[in-house]
């Protein structure tokens, strides 16, 4: 009997017929061509870190947990090509091993590659974009099992579409990344007040590679952290780190969330308690060590993508509305910039982009908070994060995304049985025919 399966948050909970975790790309390919012949559904998952049902089926479950590590580097050309199922978190020491680095990172590092650029998982930094825009090339294994070479030489349409794609056009087996030479950080986190923050935006977003802040519900501080390249060594104390990110970021906050849960009208009160007890500290780390944080505490998140102008005003009228309406939220909402792509599926598609996450403890109400955000955002032509909560429906994503048509009629002829649709996919990318 095979357990119900469940994402990160519990939110999505699913029963397949069948979990297959395939160790070679033959295998993967005879699963997708059986799923076809039957004409039964087939999703291919990774960490179960979205929050969105994309990875639900009641047919077949396919895992590539079993499908990892590197198959080769180029260190002179500053690439390596790495089985999809790799997470991101061992990708970084092998990466490391090879004297590169990758580009960017999300704050946590538990994804699959394949995972991360199929939903375009992003970091921060106004000149970079998220990280399937570090991918130069992809294997695809397609609906009748066949396999596909997608790159910008073979066919610069699909590549743009296939980079994004929710695991809709096909199981990603191999991606070929664009990397830096290893490289470390200089990383500073201060507390600062809102408005200092919000008038130097522009500044903050071009004098460093990373930039980012999160503000907290009701308070005028906000906690800013940048990083920069730096030729200095590591310095970076094991315990003053494990304090900050695991004591103070997950066992305190825990704690004052639990509070938050039993009294939800602490909840502002406590949030501008979290932002004065946050410790501002630096350090030295290599890159792959830097980006992300260890995440214990459980929560939902809704998270837009909305145009990088409308960021400073965007973020007065959250903390104006949470005020107002008195939203029990002590989360801080992470702020961060993402750079334009051509992706069609991507939320930064020809428009550079800041993006405004938003949270809930796990286990408090929601949906009040993430109703009155989404309305803010939306009123900012706000784009969601496919991994993350929203409500839109298919003429919303029509009126959003210029490419939207163009993508439905290449998912549909690469998928014309509609195998790698779900229940939740369906409403949203189905035609006549899938
Ligand atoms: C605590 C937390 C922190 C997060 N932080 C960030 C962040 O900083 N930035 C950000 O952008 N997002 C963030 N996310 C969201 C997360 O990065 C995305 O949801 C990401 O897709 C999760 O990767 P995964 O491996 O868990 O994929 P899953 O959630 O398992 O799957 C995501 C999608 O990828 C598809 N897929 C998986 N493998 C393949 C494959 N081999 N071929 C084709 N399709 C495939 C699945 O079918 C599904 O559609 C966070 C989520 C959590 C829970």
């Amino acid at each position: 009997m095979i357990p119900v399966q469940r994402n990160w948050s519990g939110s999505v909970q699913f029963s397949p017929a069948i979990v297959a975790h395939p160790t070679d790309e033959s295998a993967i390919s005879r699963l997708i061509a059986d799923a076809s012949a039957r004409r039964s559904g087939i999703r291919v998952v990774g960490s179960r870190h979205s929050f969105t049902p994309l990875i639900a089926t009641e047919d077949t479950l396919v895992s590539l947990d079993r499908w990892s590590g590197l198959i080769e580097t180029d260190p002179t050309r500053n690439t390596a090509t790495v089985r999809s199922g790799t997470t991101i978190r061992s990708l970084g020491p092998l990466l490391r091993a090879q004297g590169m680095g990758m580009e960017n990172l999300g704050d946590i590092d538990v994804q699959s590659l394949a995972g991360a650029i199929s939903t375009g998982t992003h970091g921060t930094g106004a000149t970079l974009g998220n990280l399937s825009t570090q991918v130069e090339g992809l294997t695809l294994i397609t609906a009748d099992g066949s396999r596909l070479e997608c790159s910008a030489e073979s066919d610069p349409d699909l590549f743009d579409a296939a980079r994004l794609s929710l695991g809709l056009l096909g199981v990603i087996t191999r991606v070929k990344l664009r990397l830096r030479p290893a490289y470390r950080l200089h990383l500073v986190q201060r507390r600062e007040r809102l408005d200092d923050c919000l008038a130097r935006l522009d500044s903050a977003g071009a004098m460093n590679r990373y930039f980012e802040f999160y503000t907290f519900p009701g308070s005028d501080w906000v906690l800013s952290k940048s990083m920069n390249p730096t030729a200095d060594p590591v310095r970076d104390h094991p315990i003053r780190s494990f304090l900050n990110d695991v004591v103070l970021e997950n066992a305190g906050l825990n704690l004052l969330s639990e509070l938050c849960r039993w009294f939800p009208n602490t909840s502002l009160p406590i949030s501008r308690l979290a932002v004065r007890l946050a410790s501002e500290y630096e350090k030295i780390q290599w890159s792959h060590r830097c980006f992300a944080s260890p995440r214990f505490v459980k929560f939902n998140e809704m998270e837009y993508f909305i145009p990088r102008s409308s960021m400073a005003d965007c973020i007065r009228e959250i903390q104006h509305c949470i005020r107002r309406e008195n939203h029990h939220v002590h989360f801080p909402i992470e702020c961060r910039m993402v750079r334009a792509d051509d992706l069609w599926l991507s939320p930064a598609y020809q428009r550079d982009s800041a993006v405004i996450a938003v949270h809930m403890y796990k286990g408090m109400e929601y949906r009040r908070y993430f109703e009155a955000m989404e309305s803010i955002f939306r009123n900012h032509q706000g784009r969601p994060h496919w991994g993350k909560m929203h409500s839109l429906r298919a003429d919303d994503f029509t009126a959003l995304y210029p490419k939207w048509n163009a993508f439905l009629s290449l998912r549909d002829r690469l998928d014309p049985a509609g195998v790698f649709l779900n229940d939740y996919l369906r409403p949203l990318f189905g035609t006549g025919s899938g």
